[in-house]
């Protein structure tokens, strides 16, 4: 894996330069100036880094691709593009991404009551809101009030029932604001883990019979002037793009039969979400075959020439994307705290006067061992180390025996690694997928990567330094988390590899890549780890960063208050059996007390580190 992948997912974002990954943006300042810098604040534990230039980056390049194909092909209807809020609700993002869209007329979307409540406090007057998702009573009444603020709001109803009810709701309202989409249910579906959102099982949308239905009630009710949208969604993470083609093909000829019954408002098409982000670090496993460039070329061009086809004004073209413009703007550094291997060092050898031949003998290959030895000795230890076990297990060998055991093969793999590096060689490999280093990480899986718990997503790992040096340990990564799950396994056919640190000496960082996108909001509080601190990183004119909002994770008392917990239970139950203990001095007691406070005001990760 030649520099973690870099060119395959990175877009040039990041660059390697020497040592370090920099943000290939302003003075390229790398990953590991900004989270040392970020730690002589006194911030511990995992960290969140921002970057709102890449969140502007991928929505200018969207608009851009977009209206490119729109010239290529003289379409003359508009493109138009929000933001799905389900995506990442944080306001440290929702903020930034409502200010730098500003030249966009870009906007929000909701699915819920509360995201609602977010798209129509962020949002600019005539930026477009859409809401999707299944819609009570309340939430219809939250978008006829944003209708009458002025905002451009569509409902897009997901069932009759929902027309139902948004023709009670008018009642109470002097003027029918919102404009009116309707979810289809496609016959057509994504491909991908994510690719239940379309196709006739799904869980949403309306038939051709509930189609022609809303149609005829919104015509009863003389409101078919509303019907703006035709919305559609086929799942996430599109990994190629003809099911999309096959869609757009459907759609298109929906909004065609429907704008020739009679529909003469309906003016939009909205293809949801689903444009895909390549996440991985191997040229053997790409999870995207389309650029965006060419994915706006077939939807813009599908979309000619059904209108043309059918005699029908070319659709407004609207976009859901989340994962393609989020994604990227976050990365996720953690600190490695230990490598299981690290204590297996030369000085820590108890060897005795007499040891055990193959003790011994270990010790021989290690020291003479050569590049043209290196195969044949290292498959001697092997053999050794599993007599050598059967021995102990025997009685036949101590603990001390054994010790050395441990650390002198440990030792000749590391030295067969080094001396075999530039050797592509079979062996090497399953030598390395059969001893695995550790690396016990600062974070939890289930916090910061729960999309790799749940569906076996991949995310791009890189170390933060030492990147001049080939990485020689096949890795396991393991989560602090008591939880077996917390693991990210080597995986031979796509093998991460990392440096081997003496951690005593220097600090070595893991940075998570392309986890701004849906991982804040489903990452869970196993073992009550909570969304790590969080940095926004800006660039001034002279390309100088500057951190701004700084959001500490939760403190332990915090925490627990959001549980629910009596916390003032909690502070006096503590202190009571501080108080009680009858071998201290009351000034004892106090200084003990000081302690558990400064305690209970940090968060749960491991501090030291
Ligand atoms: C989830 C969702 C999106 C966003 O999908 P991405 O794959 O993240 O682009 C867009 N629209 C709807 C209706 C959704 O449910």
């Amino acid at each position: 894996m030649k520099d973690f992948g870099l060119e395959i997912w990175s877009e040039n974002n990041f660059i390697i330069d020497g040592d370090t990954i920099n943000i290939n943006y302003g003075n390229k300042p790398s990953l590991l100036q900004l989270t040392q810098e970020i730690r002589d604040m006194g911030y511990r534990g995992p960290m969140i880094f921002r970057f709102p230039h890449i969140v502007k980056k991928q929505i200018a390049s969207l608009f851009y691709e977009f209206n490119r194909a729109r010239a290529e092909l003289e379409y003359k209807s508009s493109f138009q593009a929000v933001f799905p809020l389900k995506v990442n609700q944080f306001p440290n993002f929702v903020n930034t991404i409502v200010d730098i869209s500003k030249d966009f007329n870009y906007g929000l979307e909701a699915g819920s009551k509360a995201e609602l409540i977010i798209a129509m406090s962020h949002t600019r007057m005539g930026e477009p809101i859409t809401v999707n998702g299944f819609k009570d009573r309340d939430m219809i009444g939250l978008c006829f009030i944003a209708g009458n603020m002025g905002h451009n709001i569509t409902i897009i109803i997901e069932g009759l029932n929902e027309l139902k009810t948004i023709l009670e709701i008018s009642q109470e309202f002097r003027i029918f604001a919102p404009k009116i989409g309707v979810r289809i249910r496609l016959h057509s579906s994504g491909v991908g883990v994510w690719a239940k959102s379309g196709g006739y099982d799904s869980k949403f949308g309306l038939t051709s019979t509930e189609l022609l239905e809303v149609y005829d009630m919104l015509k009863k009710h003389k409101l078919l002037s509303k019907l703006y949208m035709i919305h559609f969604h086929i799942g996430s993470q599109m990994s190629e793009i003809s099911p999309m083609k096959k869609a757009l093909r459907e759609a298109g000829h929906i909004y065609a039969q429907l704008k020739k019954m009679g529909a003469k408002n309906l003016n939009a098409i909205n293809l949801g979400g689903g444009l895909a982000v390549e996440y991985s670090q191997h040229i053997a496993k790409r999870d995207r075959n389309y650029s965006i460039g060419e994915f706006a070329n077939d939807v813009v061009f599908s979309m000619s020439e059904i209108a043309k086809r059918n005699e029908v004004n070319e659709p407004e073209i609207f976009i859901e994307s989340g994962r393609f413009v989020s994604s990227a703007h976050t990365v996720t550094v953690a600190p490695v705290l230990e490598l299981f291997s690290q204590e297996y060092h030369e000085k820590a050898l108890r060897l005795k006067e007499q040891n055990p031949p193959l003790v011994q003998e270990l010790y021989e290959l290690y020291s003479t061992m050569k590049k043209s030895t290196a195969r044949e000795y290292l498959h001697d230890a092997l053999d050794h180390m599993e007599s050598l076990l059967t021995l102990f297990d025997l009685g036949y060998i101590d603990i001390v025996d054994r010790s050395n055991s441990e650390i002198l093969a440990d030792l000749i793999i590391k030295k067969a690694t080094s001396l075999l590096e530039n050797e592509h060689i079979q062996e090497l490999r399953e030598i390395q997928n059969k001893v695995q280093e550790r690396y016990l990480v600062n974070f939890s899986i289930f916090q910061s990567i729960p999309d790799f718990w749940g569906l076996g997503q991949h995310f791009p790992i890189v170390p933060l330094s030492h990147l001049s040096k080939k990485p020689t340990r096949s890795a396991t990564i393991w989560d602090i988390t008591c939880d077996s799950d917390g693991e990210i396994g080597y995986n031979k056919e796509l093998p991460l590899n990392l440096h081997d640190i003496d951690l005593d000496n220097e600090d070595y960082y893991l940075g998570f890549f392309l986890t701004g996108a849906y991982q804040e909001v489903l990452g869970m509080k196993h073992n009550l780890f909570t969304h790590p601190t969080e940095v926004i990183v800006k660039f001034d004119e002279n390309g100088q960063y500057i951190f701004e909002d700084i959001i500490e994770a939760q403190n332990l008392v915090d925490l627990l208050d959001d549980l629910d917990y009596d916390t003032s239970y909690i502070d006096k139950s503590l202190k009571h059996k501080i108080e009680e203990i009858s071998t201290l001095t009351s000034r004892e007691k106090d200084e003990l007390l000081g302690k558990l406070y400064l305690y209970l005001s940090e968060n749960s990760y491991l501090k030291s580190y």
